[in-house]
């Protein structure tokens, strides 16, 4: 992947649930090493441009861009045909996902759910994605509960593991959809840790938060989304310390 060339970077795109228009042309980069961050209100359209990110959303209009290369997926008019199969393989597998509720499978050990992909959908080989598997939860701060079922975990332990899991397809980038909303603010503590040490680390990430510290602390670029088109984005000290749109200082003044 050349330095400069974004791992993903989205144009203009509109996304629509029947009649309700909920992405209205946005665009959305995610530079190699960058972190940016999507914040908004609730239903402004930001897990729904995430979806869109890794495909697990279609959409109506609009431009994906994967590693520089377009994906047939998006484009608009008589260019606009669905990702091929390998397409959507490449962008879920380099593209992984934290959700807000965790998604663990409850029928696999915490050290399975971390394998399973990797060696179901990657056929990669069993010792080296095992290997890597109790690495990733060593660095996560759980190496001890590789042989424990999820509902054995906290919650907060249960999204580290999840966030091993991530990691363990070795992805371009991570996509986080509100990582700490389901979390006690003790529990929280522990996984905004492992962001901050991801982001130290140069990892490219798409960050959904309502933690307006978090993003602060770590972004290269906050992105504030209101009614599914972008109303400010920049640096976090601008959006943060000198936000211009109203609407924008309405949203701070009531997040803290
Ligand atoms: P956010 O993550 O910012 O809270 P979402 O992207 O989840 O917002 O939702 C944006 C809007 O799209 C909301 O009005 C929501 O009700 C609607 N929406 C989300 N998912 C669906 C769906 N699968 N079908 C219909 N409407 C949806
Ligand atoms: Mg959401």
């Amino acid at each position: 992947m050349t330095a400069n060339v974004p791992v993903i970077a989205i144009h203009n795109l509109h996304k629509s649930y029947g009649e309700l228009e909920v992405l209205r042309g946005v665009d959305i980069t995610a530079p190699k090493g960058h972190v940016v961050s999507l914040i908004g209100s609730s239903g402004s359209g930001k897990s729904t441009l995430l979806r869109c990110c890794n495909l697990l959303e279609d959409s109506q209009e609009g431009e994906i861009l994967f590693d520089g290369n377009p994906v047939l997926w998006a484009g608009s008019g008589p260019d606009r045909r669905p990702a091929s199969a390998t397409q959507v393989r490449q962008i879920r597998t380099n593209l992984s996902m934290v959700f807000q509720q965790f998604n663990l499978w409850a029928h696999l050990t915490v050290l399975q759910n971390v394998m399973e992909a990797p060696l179901v959908v990657q056929k990669r080989d069993r010792a080296e994605v095992e290997a890597k598997a109790r690495a990733y939860l060593a660095k996560v701060g759980i190496g001890d509960k590789a042989d424990a079922w999820p509902s054995q975990l906290s919650g907060g332990q249960q999204q580290r593991a999840a966030i091993a899991r991530a990691l363990c397809m070795e992805p371009q980038a991570l996509l986080f959809d509100e990582p700490t909303s389901a979390l006690d603010p003790e529990l929280e503590q522990e996984v905004i840790k492992v962001i901050k040490d991801l982001a130290a680390e140069g990892r490219t990430m798409i960050i959904v938060t309502h933690d307006m510290r978090m993003a602060a602390d770590i972004s290269d670029h906050v992105i504030f989304l209101h009614q599914g088109v972008i109303e400010e984005e920049g640096t976090p000290q601008a959006l943060f310390g000198a936000p211009k749109s109203q609407r924008l200082q309405q949203f701070l003044s009531a997040s803290q």
